[in-house]
């Protein structure tokens, strides 16, 4: 039951009980497809009638194709409705410190190139860099050039302002109050969405997904990578909370004599579980430093491994490896009992890369979970894996553009 808000409503038109259904039925398609108009009136309760001017209008407008391949056993073939992906393009942008990616993709998530690139120093520089590689992308590989393209999703690691689209902060670029959507919208004159990039997994998971194997409507995505961030799904919408802040368990201090965090407090989750703190941990128990501050230099001095490597060596069995990634799991266990506790999520999603070592991970993380929450049901919350990890940020900025054309509509 949701309030109407008495100073921030919307009207309902004449147009929107059609809008709505013709909503549902493209929902219907993408979950069932490929699925016959018959099967889509049993789906909805309605005479196979009401459907009809609906599915034209979707047919007609390209977001839906007609395919006849279902073979039924009296030999007839009925005409099959299906999503339209190919042709249907979204570039995707994930902004990270140290380096960045760029890719096309169909609007289903399907890559068809992808670069990685150094990231600029600064905002504007970045938007220079993406409108270049934007308009190389879309001349080598799209056959229309832009005129095909959804649009720009962005994801980036810090806050922002969903509804004007700038970067409030990112600790990481030391990039503050910044209107990158503006900048790249005013070089390309395309629709640019951006995101956090742990609120745009989540939205991956929501609506790239099929409902039948994600089968909860509130769950949590953790994304482990420089920072530690958190996007929240509440019965289907994402959390974002007063001034779009919600989900910065990054930095709740779990330990005030922790290591230094990048925000300037100690001890934050992501400073004990970040990538660059598995790495710390690491360099420590190989080089037998005593502090992680030591560490840290000396892992920096000595051109110390990447995350990528600790978890090779880890799941080669190298001890010191192991030992550093089931102490980050377990710090990062005592992180998801805060977001257990806090919203109670039907599943926790992790991503990241520390998660190719999932089996290594899963029995510390579960034991933080279980000790960091109530007793009862709250410690049992099940933590998978995301498994598109090469690609799980580039699918967060796909689905910012995507979900909009599936999104129930805002009345009231
Ligand atoms: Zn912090």
């Amino acid at each position: 039951m949701r309030k109407i808000n008495t100073r921030n409503f919307r009207l309902a038109t004449r147009s929107t009980p059609r809008d709505v259904n013709r909503r549902i039925v493209l929902n219907l398609i993408r979950e069932y497809q490929p699925i016959s108009r018959a099967e889509l009136a049993r789906r909805m309760s309605v005479r196979r009638g009401t459907l009809t001017t609906l599915v034209r209008e979707l047919v007609e407008s390209g977001i839906v194709f007609e395919k006849g391949t279902a073979a039924t056993p009296r030999g007839r073939r009925p005409t099959m409705l299906c999503v339209r992906t190919r042709g249907r393009l979204v570039v995707a942008v994930d902004v990270r410190s140290g380096r960045s990616s760029i890719a096309l993709s169909d609007v289903g998530g399907h890559m068809l190139a992808r670069e990685v690139f150094e990231t600029p120093a600064s905002p504007n520089q970045l938007a220079d860099l993406v409108a270049c590689e934007v308009a190389r992308l879309l001349k080598q590989h799209a056959p229309n050039g832009a005129e095909g393209c959804q649009g720009i999703g962005v994801v980036l690691p810090g806050m922002v302002d969903r509804k004007t689209g700038r970067l409030i902060y990112a600790p990481r670029l030391g990039w503050r109050d910044v209107d990158l959507r503006a900048a790249i919208t005013s070089r390309l004159g395309m629709k640019v969405y951006i995101e956090s990039a742990p609120i745009a997994c989540a939205l991956a998971r929501l609506w790239l997904e099929p409902e039948a194997t994600r089968s909860v409507n509130s769950f949590a995505y953790v994304s482990v990578s420089e920072g530690i961030g958190v996007g929240m799904v509440v019965n289907g919408e994402m959390l974002r909370g007063e001034s779009h802040t919600a989900g910065e368990f990054g930095h709740v201090s779990l330990d005030s004599s922790g290591p230094e965090c990048v925000c300037g407090r100690r001890g934050c989750w992501e400073a004990l579980a970040c990538n660059a703190a598995s790495v710390e941990r690491y360099a420590r128990k190989l080089t037998g430093a005593t502090t992680q501050e030591d560490a840290s230099r000396r892992a920096r001095k000595a051109t110390f491994p990447g995350i990528e490597e600790v978890v090779r060596r880890a799941r080669g069995g190298e001890r010191a490896a192991v030992d550093a990634l089931v102490e980050t799991g377990g710090h990062i266990g005592r992180g998801l009992a805060l977001i257990v506790s806090a919203f109670n999520p039907g599943r926790i999603y992790v991503g990241g890369e520390i998660t190719e070592a999932w089996e290594l991970l899963e029995a510390p993380i579960r034991d933080a979970l279980v000790a960091g929450t109530m007793p009862g049901r709250a410690g049992a919350t099940p933590v998978v894996p995301d498994s598109s990890l090469a690609e799980y940020r580039l699918l967060g900025a796909v689905a910012l553009v995507t979900a909009p054309g599936y999104a129930a509509l805002a009345v009231g």
